[in-house]
């Protein structure tokens, strides 16, 4: 279904979810920093700016309670979280390589365990996307074969158009559910031009070379060259939209206490540290190279898809400079 809404319609149809009682999340300024989060009224909506973090943590948070217990004299009381309890939520202005990362996480989330916190709310999410017009030096979407208006992951897909406004496309009964619940504020296509387009400046990557060269190299001195200065910070899976590792942790007293699953990092030393002492990935390189190979070679192997989607945050906040772009077209070109 093709439709237009105007800039006013699009406000005024977050205001009516809001009202309704939805969760909506959308960027909008967090202490100065653009960050996607429940919106109050629609005037807080950010849309000229990619959020620092990505989207998955509308499906994955940072860190969520998942049980808690309590202990009275014998009697042991444990409380699931339910995922029933999720609110229905609807995330927009999401930018195409944040929406094409929650398709592929799908495919980890309900893999051999049904990880019910992801998947329920996922369920209940409706997303809309956002075609970007504006790219910087770190985005790369089109090196890894998306598209500054790719709808992959989106169920409603907004393109901004000449003279204001968007071109709204819908690619699921979800999308389409949300324009025919709130018909009066879409109008049919105007024949508006959509505004440019970003143009993302990397070069298309070759991934069957890429994993062709990381299937046989996973013992290689590049990777001390290329990993050697990483300090094992976290900030590149923490930001990245396709990075799912978490860590299961009891918080609690002998009395009282939590479940809870948190982000982890394959980058963080502590993360195969055996209770024996032994580490497997001992030195940072190591730890790089897991995070190349699991992007491009891993995730491909299990689920016939890349771990990446070019947004490019990893690359904007590394602290030491390393360019994950720079890495695999390098790789491509061995
Ligand atoms: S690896 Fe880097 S560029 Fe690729 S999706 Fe993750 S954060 Fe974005
Ligand atoms: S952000 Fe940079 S320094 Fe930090 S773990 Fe990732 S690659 Fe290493």
């Amino acid at each position: 279904m093709h439709k237009y809404i105007s800039e006013n319609n699009l406000k005024a149809l977050l205001d009516h979810l809001i009202a309704d009682g939805k969760r909506v999340i959308a960027p909008r300024m967090d202490a100065g920093t653009p960050l996607y989060g429940p919106l109050a009224d629609s005037a807080g909506i950010v849309l000229d700016q990619l959020p620092r973090r990505s989207a998955k943590e509308t499906f994955f948070p940072v860190c969520e309670d998942i049980m808690s217990y309590d202990k009275e004299g014998q009697q042991v009381t444990l409380r699931d979280v339910s995922p029933a309890s999720f609110p229905e939520t609807i995330l927009v202005g999401v930018r195409p390589c944040d929406a094409a990362a929650i398709p592929v996480l799908d495919a980890v989330f309900s893999w051999d365990y049904k990880d019910e916190f992801f998947l329920e709310r996922r369920r209940k999410t409706t997303i809309v996307g956002l075609a970007c017009t504006q790219a910087d030096d770190a985005c790369f979407c089109t090196a890894v074969g998306l598209s500054p208006a790719d709808p992959k992951g989106s169920d409603l897909f907004l393109t901004p158009a000449e003279g204001g406004g968007y071109a709204c496309e819908t690619f699921t009964d979800k999308g389409e559910a949300l324009v025919n619940n709130h018909g009066e504020l879409f109008a049919e296509p105007n024949g508006a031009q959509a505004l440019p387009l970003a143009e993302p400046q990397t070069e298309k990557f070759d991934l069957k070379k890429v994993k062709a060269w990381l299937d046989d190299h996973f013992e290689d001195p590049a990777w001390d060259s290329i990993a050697v200065r990483c300090v094992g910070c976290g900030a590149c899976a923490f930001l990245c939209p396709a990075c799912h590792c978490f860590d299961i942790v009891d918080e609690g007293t002998e009395t009282a206490g939590k479940r809870r699953k948190s982000w982890d990092a394959c980058g963080f030393w502590k993360f195969t540290h055996h209770a024996s002492g032994h580490n497997p990935r001992d030195l940072q390189p190591k730890r790089y190279r897991n995070r190349i190979m699991h992007k491009f070679k891993y995730y491909d192997d299990k689920f016939g898809q890349t771990l990446c989607t070019g947004c490019g945050r990893c690359i904007r906040f590394c602290p030491v400079g390393i360019d994950i772009a720079a890495i695999v077209s390098e790789i491509g070109k061995k």
